[in-house]
């Protein structure tokens, strides 16, 4: 028996017991005469003592012997610490060891495993198993864990049932790039790897399985932001005879249960909110509503004034810092860079201090009359003391840039509490999207949710103002989940694909399969994805999904553990009758 304990569980109340203990060794302390170490397993840290008055000079000399990360095997009597370490569970007691087994020496660590390491984010993703020996890798793990098994326990008591579906399949329309597999039986072609399981969930519907869920992988090849990992989880579902309401209810209660598991709070019903509201509210789809800062127009208070840059502007929005009227100069200065920065992109920055004695200061004294500047004040509802910043511009860019001032703020004046949760329902999004660069509409969430009934006929007339029954669930700022209500009808899907700008042989080449199973009686459905890294970072009050990922990989797509991607033979080319011929 390799152990009869673990070291995460030895108390006081263990006293005097014999047990046998494996793990590794986090650290020595080598007095000579005495020898402590910290033994490490998954579960926790139990102390070994080794004592020349005690210990055998053959079991001294043994114990010298070991190093950082060996795993070893002792035997020894649980004994009552001289000095006490209230911080472990374990830190009244130590073993006094009478055997030491050495399973296994190990190298030096490239870096400490302790909860605070000296090993840079590289060095520990290349050792990636050494840094899951790490608490805050570990725990992160262990947390995932239980959320999954949280999740599958509500669904599956809410009648879902978990199926798999394949992942060497055909293009799914996700806006993505797909992830392909050249098919050695089929040379020349290649599967697609699935960005999510859409069109199976779908099909499973019409396969009569009314409540489908899966936790599964989902791959997408797009340029990775900080924070995007090329494949990633979803916990992926689809009902049939639903409308919105009803997915909507079932999700937001697995949420609240979530949050209730992690809060021991209640949650009240989830707000919603318009795609156009949270647009005006928040100039974002995906509102952090922690906090307030909320968008006012001003177009109407600063037009006609001979201040050229608002007089030319689409549109002239700002936001009210409480209690920054403060900021000195330099501050806002240092805003105004901030916001000038090419990821932002904004040409400059207006601001108005109501003063804390009254008086109303602003950049644009010189066009603003103390009078026009109380009503802007009036306008924000600002109070004494407070900061109003004000953008111009463009409609969609000054909205974009607004808000990302508004987030930074948000950090900055730590308004966005890790340990306070705001959810709410984003709902009535567009159905499409016009995109400039290739004249055509893209699906805004994908090609089969369908429009608003009351909507239908502006697809002849104004596809573009046509609302879709499609929802997000937002948490603190992230979209969390996202869904649909779908096309069920054959003549409706296939006129979107024309929507599109599919040709019918497109459409029928890509999505037959499905437009087919669309014949036999495909029940009215709807669905949702939530992306659980993310869901499971949040909520843990992290934001970085890789640190909730086994072995992710790095901005690059790359796992530098095993280093890949990588060449593969040309024995293996020749199986996929496949020849090299690469453009650069
Ligand atoms: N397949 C969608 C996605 O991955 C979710 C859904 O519509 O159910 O975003």
């Amino acid at each position: 028996m390799f152990r009869t304990r673990t070291n995460g569980e030895l108390t006081l109340k263990n006293l005097n017991e014999e047990v046998t203990l494996s793990g590794w060794v986090q650290t020595i302390r080598d007095k000579g005469f005495m020898i402590w170490i910290d033994l490490r397993d998954r579960y926790g840290i139990t102390q070994l003592v080794f004592d020349q008055e005690r210990s055998t000079a053959a079991l001294m000399e043994e114990a010298k012997e070991l190093g950082r990360e060996f795993v070893i095997q002792v035997q020894g009597n649980v004994i009552e610490r001289a000095s006490k370490n209230p911080k472990i569970p374990t830190g009244e007691i130590e073993i006094l060891v009478s055997d030491l087994k050495i399973l296994n020496a190990s190298e030096l660590p490239p870096f400490t495993i302790e909860d605070d390491t000296d090993g840079g984010e590289e060095l520990r993703m290349k050792y990636r198993y050494l840094d899951i020996r790490r608490n805050p890798v570990k725990d992160k793990l262990i947390f995932r864990h239980k959320m999954a098994q949280k999740v599958r326990n509500y669904l599956s008591d809410e009648g879902f049932i978990e199926v798999e579906t394949p992942v060497l399949i055909k293009s799914t329309p996700e806006g993505a790039r797909d992830f392909v597999v050249p098919s050695r039986m089929n040379p020349g072609q290649f599967y697609a790897l699935p960005q999510s399981p859409q069109t199976f969930k779908q099909l499973l519907m019409v396969g009569g399985m009314d409540k489908y869920f899966q936790i599964v992988k989902c791959f997408r090849d797009e340029d990775l932001r900080a924070d995007r990992q090329p494949e990633f989880t979803q916990i992926d579902c689809e009902m049939a005879f639903v409308e919105q309401e009803d997915i909507m209810n079932v999700f937001e209660g697995m949420t609240k249960t979530l949050l209730k598991d992690i809060t021991g709070k209640d949650f009240q019903d989830f707000p919603r909110m318009t795609f156009a509201d949270a647009m005006k509210t928040y100039g974002n789809d995906k509102p952090d509503i922690r906090f307030g800062m909320e968008f006012h127009e001003l177009n109407d208070l600063t037009k006609g004034k001979d201040f050229k840059i608002f007089d030319d502007a689409e549109l002239v929005v700002g936001i009210n810092v409480e209690g920054a009227a403060e900021y000195t100069r330099k501050q806002i200065d240092e805003l105004t860079n901030w916001v000038k920065r090419p990821q932002i992109g904004a040409f400059g920055m207006v601001w108005v201090k109501y003063q804390a004695d009254g008086t109303i200061t602003s950049s644009v004294n010189k066009f603003y009359s103390e009078e026009d500047l109380k009503k802007i004040v009036e306008e924000f509802g600002a109070k004494a003391g407070d900061l109003m910043l004000i953008l111009s511009g463009s409609e969609n860019k000054v909205r974009t840039q607004l808000s990302a001032l508004r987030m930074e703020l948000g950090n900055r004046l730590g308004l966005r509490k890790a340990d306070e949760f705001a959810p709410l329902w984003v709902i009535d999004f567009p159905l499409l999207e016009w995109d400039e660069e290739t004249g055509r509409y893209h699906a805004m969430h994908h090609p089969f949710t369908s429009p608003k009934t009351e909507d239908f006929s502006l697809l002849e007339t104004d596809p573009g103002k046509a609302r879709a029954n499609a929802y997000d669930l937002v948490l603190n700022g992230n979209e969390i989940g996202g869904g649909s209500i779908r096309i069920f009808d054959k003549e409706l899907q296939s006129k979107m694909f024309d929507l599109l700008g599919f040709t019918k042989e497109e459409a029928e080449a890509q999505f037959g399969f499905l437009m087919n199973a669309f014949k036999y009686g495909a029940p009215p459905h709807g669905g949702l994805a939530f992306g659980f890294d993310r869901l499971v970072a949040i909520l843990d009050g992290n934001e970085v999904i890789r640190d909730y990922i086994a072995f992710p990989k790095n901005n690059s797509g790359r796992d530098v553990m095993i280093d890949a991607p990588a060449p593969i033979a040309e024995a293996q080319l020749g199986e996929l009758e496949l020849k090299l011929d690469l453009k650069n």
